[in-house]
C-alpha cells in the first residue's frame, strides 16, 4: 500500500514538481542572474517554436494553444510598459490559468481542423476584448480586474487581486480533478505549469523571473506531451497494463534467474458472444486489475488480446507458482458482476443476455517457465516454452497453472 502512495506521490511530482521546483529555487537564489543574457532572451523563444513544432507533428492543440497563451503574456510581461504593466498582470492572472482550465479539460481535436480554427478564434479574440475595453470601457475593466469577491480577516503578501486567485482556484481545482480521475501526464503538465506561471504572476516583478517562470511552464508542457506519446507507445489502453512494446524491453533487461508466467482467461470468447463485446472489454479490465497486484515482484503485462504475461526477474518457476496460484485464486473468487447498463430502448430487441445482478464465474489458465538451459537462448524462448505449458493447463481441464 506504502509502495503504491509513494509511486503515485513520484509520478505527480516527477518531472514537472522538480522543474517548477528547480525555478523557484533559481529565482530565490539568484542562480539565473549568472546566465548569460543571451540564454535568457533565446530560451523562452526556443522552447515556444520548439514546442509548437512539436504540437503541430504530434497533433496535439492542447499544446499549441497553452504555448500561445503563455508566450503572449511572457512577451507582453516582459516589455518595458511601465503603467500598462499591472493591467496586463491582472488580466492575463485571470485570463491565463482559465485557459488553461479549457485546454486542460478539452477533447483533443487537432489544430488544423474547424474545431481547431473555432477555438483558435476564441483565443484570439481575448486580447482585442481588453483592448477595446481598455479603450472605451476603462472604467469598467478596471472594476472588474480589481473586484472585491472575498472578505478574507489578514492580507495576503502576495499582489494577488481578488479575481486572479478566483480564476487560479478554479483553474486548479478542474484540473486536479481530471487528474485524479485520468492520471494523464498531460493533466499533471498543466497542473505544473499553472503553478508557474501562478509563480510568474503573483510573487515577481522582475522581467527575467517572470521570462524564466513562464519558460519553465513551457517546457513542462512539452515534457507532458512527450509523456503522453510514451504512455500510449507503451500502456495498453483497454486495460492500462504496460504493452506488448513494455514486454519487450523487460526481456531484453532479464539477466540471471527468471520465470515467465504466460495467462489465458478461460473460454472468453463464449463471454463475448454471450454478453457482447463491451462486457467482454469489462472483463478483460477486471482480470488486468487483478494481475497487476500480483504478488512475489512479479510484473504483468498485456501480451495480445485476452493473453496476459507476469514476469519474475530472479525467481525460479517454483517460486513464482506459488503467487501465481494466489492470483488464480483472486480471480476465480473474484468472479465478475453483470450490469445491466445497456437498456434497450422501446421496440429495440436487446443484444445479449438479460444479465443485471448476477454474477458469473471467470477462470484463468496459466503455464510458467524459467531461464532456458541453453547457453544462449533468448527470452522469448521461455516465452514460448510457458505458452506451451499454457496448452497443457489448457488440456488438462484448464483454471490452473502448470510448470514446465
Ligand atoms: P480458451 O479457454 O481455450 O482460451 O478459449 P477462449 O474462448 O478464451 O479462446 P479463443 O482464443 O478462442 O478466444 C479469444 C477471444 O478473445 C477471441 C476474441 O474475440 C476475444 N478478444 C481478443 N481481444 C479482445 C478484446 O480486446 N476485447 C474483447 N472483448 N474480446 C477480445
Ligand atoms: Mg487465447
Ligand atoms: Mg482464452
Amino acid at each position: 500500500m506504502a509502495s503504491v502512495l509513494i509511486g503515485a506521490m513520484l509520478r505527480f511530482f516527477i518531472p514537472g514538481g522538480v522543474l517548477w521546483l528547480g525555478a523557484v529555487l533559481s529565482v530565490q537564489h539568484g542562480w539565473n542572474n549568472n546566465l548569460p543574457p543571451s540564454v535568457l532572451n533565446l530560451a523562452p523563444s526556443i522552447v515556444a517554436c520548439g514546442g509548437i513544432l512539436l504540437g503541430w507533428r504530434f497533433n496535439r492543440s492542447k499544446l499549441i494553444f497553452a504555448l500561445l497563451a503563455l508566450f503572449t503574456v511572457e512577451r507582453l510581461m516582459t516589455l518595458p510598459l511601465g503603467a500598462g504593466h499591472t493591467i496586463i498582470v491582472k488580466t492575463a492572472g485571470v485570463l491565463l490559468p482559465l485557459n488553461f482550465a479549457y485546454y486542460a479539460l478539452m477533447s483533443e481535436r487537432g489544430f488544423v481542423t474547424w474545431r481547431g480554427l473555432f477555438r483558435l478564434i476564441i483565443f484570439g479574440l481575448q486580447p482585442f476584448i481588453i483592448i477595446a475595453m481598455l479603450l472605451w470601457r476603462p472604467d469598467s475593466l478596471k472594476l472588474i480586474l480589481n473586484a472585491q469577491l472575498f472578505k478574507i480577516p489578514f492580507s495576503i503578501p502576495l499582489p494577488l487581486t481578488d479575481p486572479m486567485l478566483c480564476a487560479f482556484s478554479i483553474s486548479f481545482l478542474l484540473i486536479l480533478l481530471a487528474y485524479v480521475q485520468r492520471r494523464s501526464p498531460m493533466e499533471n503538465a498543466f497542473l505544473w505549469a499553472g503553478a508557474t506561471v501562478f509563480m510568474a504572476l503573483a510573487t515577481t516583478q522582475s522581467p527575467v523571473a517572470v521570462s524564466l517562470f513562464l519558460t519553465t511552464g513551457g517546457l513542462v508542457l512539452i515534457i507532458g506531451v512527450i509523456e503522453t506519446a510514451h504512455t500510449m507507445a507503451f500502456r495498453d489502453e483497454l486495460t492500462g497494463l504496460p504493452g506488448r512494446r513494455a514486454l519487450e524491453e523487460a526481456l531484453l533487461k532479464l539477466g540471471g534467474r527468471y520465470s515467465v508466467a504466460m495467462v489465458d482467461i478461460d473460454f472468453f470468447k463464449k463471454f463475448n458472444d454471450t454478453y457482447g463485446h463491451d462486457v467482454g472489454d469489462q472483463v478483460l479490465r477486471m482480470v488486468a486489475g487483478k494481475m497487476g497486484q500480483v504478488g512475489g515482484g512479479g510484473k504483468a503485462f498485456r501480451y495480445g488480446g485476452e493473453e496476459f504475461t507476469v514476469l519474475f526477474n530472479g525467481k525460479e518457476p517454483e517460486e513464482a507458482v506459488p503467487h501465481l496460484e494466489r492470483l488464480r485464486k483472486t480471480i476465480e473468487s473474484s468472479g465478475f458482476a453483470l450490469r445491466d447498463n445497456k437498456r434497450p430502448r422501446k421496440g429495440q430487441k436487446k443484444r445479449g443476455k438479460s444479465s443485471a445482478g448476477r454474477k458469473v464465474s471467470v477462470t484463468v489458465s496459466m503455464g510458467v517457465a524459467g531461464r532456458p538451459t541453453a547457453r544462449k537462448a533468448k527470452p522469448q524462448e521461455a516465452i514460448k516454452a510457458a505458452d506451451k505449458a499454457l496448452y497443457k493447463a489448457k488440456n488438462d481441464g484448464r483454471n490452473r497453472v502448470v510448470a514446465q
